[in-house]
């Protein structure tokens, strides 16, 4: 079993191996507040792996550092959710959480019941959620940043998952619970989450076409933000193993 570090982890804005830059927010916070100078030691996250890094330069504008060894991390769950767009400060929250709680991938969705100011807003939207994620796994202390993809229609996020198992979270489903589901040791799974007005016929056979499973977290209809968290504390506590989605 890994101990976690609880040590801050930076994650580069740049990196071409050997070295690494810290820009923006963070190299200003590294200047002024923690006065970093040459010589001092911090891990760094770079391309996605994490090392030990010695700082070579320091200002407001650009820290930079060298790397050193690679430090074993831990991973991201093996879990790309696809969530339709709803409400952004909820969404957001939902976003935050299941970045917290390991997401390697979010699709947000534009699913036909999504609102219509909602579907037209989420393009530009998502460079603030690309910001949440990031902001959360450095809370979080994770090694990596979840990918979050640009938002598309139904159709289009479907063609783009590639998993062992693919779970359409539904409130209609009585039988078959998302435990149930992950019981046989998936390697990797998909979770989809529907708009508050649910999924349309149409949509649900798509599902069915590209061959979803519906599962169920209980008999209450949950928040879309609150099935996504739990259906991501379902995942980490019962899958392990990690591969690329
Ligand atoms: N159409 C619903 C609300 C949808 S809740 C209604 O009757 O008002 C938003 C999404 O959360 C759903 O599409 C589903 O993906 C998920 N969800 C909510 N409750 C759930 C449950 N008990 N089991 C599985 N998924 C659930």
């Amino acid at each position: 079993m890994l101990l976690f570090m609880t040590r801050r982890r930076w994650i580069a804005d740049d990196s071409d191996g050997k070295t690494a830059t810290l820009t923006g927010d963070q190299a200003l916070h590294l200047a002024r507040v923690l006065r970093a100078e040459p010589g001092q030691i911090f891990d760094v996250v770079a391309n996605g792996f994490l090392h030990r890094a010695e700082v070579a330069s320091v200002s407001e504008r650009e820290v930079l550092f060298t790397l050193h060894e690679e430090l074993e991390t831990d991973s991201a769950l093996p879990v790309h959710l696809l969530m339709a767009v709803f409400k952004f400060d909820h969404m957001e929250w939902g976003i935050e959480k299941a970045t917290e709680l390991g997401v390697a991938r979010i699709t947000p969705v534009i699913a036909r019941r999504t609102e219509k100011h909602l579907s037209q807003a989420a393009a530009k939207r998502v460079e603030r959620w690309r910001r949440i994620v990031r902001e959360a796994a450095q809370q979080s202390r994770r090694s990596d940043v979840p990918m979050v993809d640009n938002p598309v229609m139904l159709k289009a996020a479907l063609e783009e998952v590639s998993v062992q198992k693919k779970l359409l979270l539904a409130e209609t489903e009585q039988e078959n619970s998302l435990r149930a589901a992950l019981a046989d040791g998936a390697q990797s799974v998909a979770l989809a989450i529907g708009p508050e007005g649910g999924w349309t016929p149409e949509e649900m056979k798509l599902f069915e076409a590209a061959e979803w499973n519906s599962v169920t977290l209980g008999p209450r209809i949950l928040r879309a933000e609150t099935a996504a968290i739990t259906a991501l504390a379902v995942c980490g506590a019962l899958m392990s193993g990690v591969t690329d989605l």
